[in-house]
């Protein structure tokens, strides 16, 4: 059963598209994100399954009933925003019976339902404080208790973490995922944050240009890209631009402007003498020689030092500046050292160059 579907929705602003034939179905109790730049469409997207925007086309279903023509507050969906939109003249408790008072909830029950999902999100007794005297996450827990009291099918959620600290954004990402278990109640959550959407996520939506270029599991995205902008978006990739030289049974020798070549797996429909870019995540290079079939020579320029996920930045002879990931333990080189880094070469992949 999918708590949300939408089939091949459009909407235009005047002459310009926002969002283009985008289809999507999101399971009962998943954790499903849309990532994408900024101005790629997706509060727009959000905005028509919410109901703040109608479709130029397509359809929007919740539990399998088309809602398109419901106004916002006859569909079953909650919003969080980026700003959360808690009311500072109400107390914590006041905050969150507010819809269920609006709804026309009896007032005998009101308490405890606050009470309940208080519980629930791991701030229990906290109803009479004021909203200035929580901490940024408590406020997050708040406001996504004031939507799950009214037991929503689906809870949308617009780049909640972006007004937050670092710091308090990595905690969050993790909580957040325990409290959609919890409530286990399906989660959309809009976000340009890469990171955020493949910690959080069973499934993501790679949003490019008002469209869907992919749509999987986050390692599938990661492991499997199916375009040189998901390759670059999802994770973090060294890519260079080359011309295919060769193609042989799936794999393309791609000549570097600078001289040289490598070889990668082609994973589009480019042809001999076409621009591609080749796509290499930092911990598929390894330091030395190798006897994994490609390598490049080259000189370490830095050592960038951050625990488990240090880096060298090395200067290939044939001009490249590569990152490759290295252990958290001190590395065997030195910046101006010599180095050669190897890969295999179905871990480089290759697509077609992208515009611009
Ligand atoms: P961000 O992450 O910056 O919020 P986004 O991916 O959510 O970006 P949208 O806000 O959906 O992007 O905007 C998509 C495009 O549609 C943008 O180019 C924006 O300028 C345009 N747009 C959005 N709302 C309107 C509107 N009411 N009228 C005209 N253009 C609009």
């Amino acid at each position: 059963m999918n708590d949300l579907s939408c089939e091949r929705v459009t909407k235009k602003f005047g002459h310009f598209t926002a969002v283009s034939e985008v289809s999507l179905d999101v399971p009962s109790g998943a954790f499903f994100s849309i990532l994408g730049p900024s101005g790629c469409g997706k509060t727009t997207l959000m905005r028509m399954i919410a109901g703040f925007e109608t479709p130029s086309s397509g359809d929007i279903r919740i539990k399998g009933e088309s809602v398109l023509g419901l106004p916002p507050n006859r569909r079953n969906v909650k919003m969080v925003f980026q700003h959360l939109a808690l009311f500072p003249m109400m107390n914590v408790g006041e905050n969150i019976a507010y819809g269920l008072r609006c709804r026309g909830d009896a007032r005998s029950g009101i308490a405890e339902k606050v009470a309940r999902v208080l519980d629930r999100v791991g701030l229990p007794g906290v109803e009479e404080k004021r909203i200035e005297q929580l901490s940024g996450g408590q406020k997050q827990r708040i406001a996504i208790a004031r939507c799950m009291v009214l037991e929503p099918d689906v809870l949308l959620l617009d780049e909640p973490l972006g007004a937050l600290d670092l710091k308090l954004r990595e905690h969050m990402k993790i909580e957040l995922k325990q409290l959609q278990h919890q409530f286990e109640t399906t989660f959309l959550y809009i976000t340009h944050d890469q990171s955020e959407a493949l910690v959080m996520s069973d499934q993501v939506a790679v949003m490019n240009a008002g469209r869907f270029e992919q749509i999987g599991s986050p390692r599938e995205l990661y492991d499997r890209p199916v375009s040189g902008f998901v390759a670059g978006f999802v994770g973090d990739a060294n890519c260079f631009p080359g011309k295919i030289a060769e193609i042989r049974s799936g794999e393309a020798r791609v000549e570097l402007p600078q001289g040289g070549d490598v070889i990668g797996k082609l994973c589009d429909g480019s042809r001999t003498g076409d621009d591609v870019e080749v796509f290499l995540r930092p911990e598929a290079l390894h330091l030395g020689a190798g006897g994994a079939g490609q390598s490049l020579e080259g000189k370490v320029d830095s050592l960038l030092f951050n625990g488990a996920n240090s880096r060298i930045l090395m200067r290939a002879s044939t001009g490249q500046l590569l990152e490759v990931a290295i252990p958290a333990e001190a590395p065997a080189v030195a910046e101006g050292d010599a180095a050669t880094v190897n890969w295999r070469p179905d871990h480089a992949l290759i697509f077609a160059r992208r515009a611009g």
